[in-house]
C-alpha cells in the first residue's frame, strides 16, 4: 500500500501502522492518515479523476482504502450556483454544495462510513457500529445491509422520529441510550476498548474522518479545478471542517491546483457552541457544554476535533459564527424559499450563519463562496410545525375553491 504510509500521531507525531486503532499510546493524542504525497503524485492527474466513476471513489488515489468493498454511490452531489439566495445576501459567486441529497443516506455522513466500512471490511471485521446524532447511524445501517455486516447503532433516546425510523428500517441494533450524544459517545468508546467491533467513529476513526475530505475535491473539481475564496461549513466533533482544509491542502500538494486560499469559516448552534465560543473567547482549548438546541445532528458538547478546528480557521484566516434555534429555522426557509432545497436544521446553521457573515462584510460582492449544506429536511420536519404556513381545507368543488382560495390570490 504505498499511497499510505500509516498512522501518526496529530500531538507528539509518533507513527503507527495502518492499523484499527485511533488514539496515541504516549500521549492519548488522535491519530491521522499519513500518505506519501510524492507517489500519489506520480499517479494522479485531473484527466484520471474525471474518467472515474460518479462517485466519492473517483478521489480513491487520495484516500486510505485499496478497493472500495461498500457505499459505491456516495458522494458526487450537485454544486448548485444559487443566483437567488446570492441576490439576497448580495453574493454574486454563491455556491450550495448539496449533500441533502447524498446516497444512500440524504446527508454527508454516506461519505465517511463508505470509507470507514470499506476499511472496517478490508481489516475483516464482522460487526460495525457507531455512536450518532442521527444522520451516522442511518447511513452506518445502511451500509451495513449492504455489506453484510452485523449492526448495532448508539444514539441519544431524545432524537427525532424521522432519524430513528431511518436506521430501524434497515434493521440494526438501535441503542437508545438515556443521555446526551457525550454520554453516549464515552459508552461506546468502553464498548470498544472490551469489544472487537467496527465502530465508525471511535476505533475506525482515522479512516472515516478522511471520507470528509471529498467535500473538499468534489467542490474544486466542480469548480472547475479551483479552489472557492471562502467556504462555510457546520461543526459537530470539527471533523469535516478540519478534513475540509486538510483535502484542500492536499490538492494543492499532489499539484491538481496551484493555489489555495480559501477562508474557511464554521457554522454552530448557539445552544451548543463550544467550538465557536472557544474562538470568541480567544481560547485554544475547549471548555465542553450541555447542548440545548433543535440543531440535534451537529449538537456534540465535548467536541473530539475541536482544538483542530480552531487550528483551521486561524490558519485559513477564518471566523466562527452561531445561529439560535429561530435563525436556524428562518435559514431552513430561506434557502427553501430561494433555491428550492429542503436541508435540516445542520444545513439551517449553516445559512443562518453564511447570512451573518455576509451581513458583517466578511466576504466581498465577486468572491467565491460555498455553503455545505450537509443533511436533509425530511429528517427533521418536526422542527417545522408551527414555524410554516398552514394548509386550507376545502371541500372538493369548484365553488368551495373559488370562496376559500381564489379570494385570497
Ligand atoms: C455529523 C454532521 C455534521 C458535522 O460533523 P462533524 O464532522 O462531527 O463536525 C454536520 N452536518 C450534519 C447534517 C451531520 O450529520
Ligand atoms: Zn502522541
Amino acid at each position: 500500500m504505498a499511497k499510505v504510509k500509516g498512522l501518526r500521531c496529530r500531538e507528539c507525531g509518533k507513527e503507527y501502522p495502518a492499523e484499527p486503532i485511533h488514539v496515541c499510546e504516549f500521549c492519548f493524542g488522535p491519530l491521522e492518515v499519513v500518505y506519501d504525497y510524492e507517489e500519489i503524485k506520480k499517479n494522479i492527474s485531473r484527466e484520471k479523476i474525471e474518467r472515474g466513476p460518479k462517485s466519492l471513489w473517483r478521489y480513491i488515489d487520495i484516500l486510505p482504502v485499496e478497493e472500495p468493498k461498500v457505499g459505491l454511490t456516495a458522494g458526487y452531489t450537485p454544486l448548485k450556483k444559487a443566483e437567488n439566495l446570492g441576490k439576497v445576501l448580495g453574493l454574486k459567486n454563491l455556491y450550495i454544495k448539496d449533500d441533502s441529497v447524498n446516497h444512500p443516506t440524504l446527508s454527508f455522513k454516506d461519505r465517511v462510513v463508505s470509507v470507514a466500512l470499506s476499511k472496517a471490511v478490508e481489516f475483516g471485521f464482522d460487526t460495525a457500529a457507531c455512536a450518532s446524532t442521527g444522520n451516522l447511524a442511518n447511513s452506518v445501517a445502511a451500509h451495513c445491509a449492504q455489506a453484510g455486516l452485523n449492526c448495532f447503532v448508539f444514539i441519544p433516546a431524545n432524537l427525532e422520529s424521522q432519524k430513528i425510523y431511518g436506521s430501524l428500517v434497515f434493521s440494526p441494533t438501535v441503542v437508545a441510550v438515556e443521555g446526551t450524544y457525550d454520554d453516549v459517545n464515552r459508552l461506546c468508546s468502553e464498548i470498544a476498548n472490551e469489544l472487537y467491533w467496527a465502530f465508525v467513529n471511535i476505533n475506525i476513526r482515522p479512516y472515516y474522518a478522511e471520507g470528509s475530505k471529498t467535500l473538499a475535491f468534489e467542490v474544486v473539481e466542480q469548480l472547475g479545478w479551483r479552489a472557492p475564496d471562502a467556504v462555510v461549513a457546520p461543526a459537530a466533533s470539527g471533523s469535516l471542517i478540519t478534513k475540509i482544509w486538510k483535502g484542500l491542502k492536499e490538492l494543492k500538494l499532489v499539484g491538481l491546483i496551484d493555489e489555495m486560499n480559501t477562508r474557511v469559516y464554521g457554522a454552530q448552534a448557539e445552544g451548543c457552541s463550544p467550538i465557536a465560543q472557544a474562538w470568541r473567547e480567544g481560547r485554544d482549548y475547549i471548555k465542553p457544554v450541555k447542548p440545548n438546541t433543535i440543531a440535534k445532528s451537529i449538537a456534540i458538547g465535548n467536541p473530539a476535533d475541536g482544538i483542530y478546528a480552531l487550528q483551521v480557521t486561524k490558519e485559513s484566516r477564518g471566523d466562527w459564527e452561531t445561529a439560535t434555534d429561530e435563525e436556524i429555522i428562518e435559514g431552513i426557509k430561506l434557502l427553501a424559499e430561494t433555491e428550492g432545497i429542503f436541508t435540516e436544521t445542520a444545513g439551517g446553521t449553516t445559512i443562518a450563519v453564511l447570512k451573518k457573515l455576509a451581513e458583517r462584510g466578511a466576504f466581498k460582492e465577486d468572491e467565491v463562496v460555498v455553503a455545505y449544506i450537509t443533511g436533509n429536511g425530511y429528517k427533521t420536519l418536526e422542527v417545522l410545525e408551527g414555524h410554516v404556513k398552514e394548509t386550507i381545507r376545502i371541500k372538493p368543488t369548484l365553488s368551495d375553491f373559488k370562496e376559500k382560495i381564489l379570494v385570497r390570490v
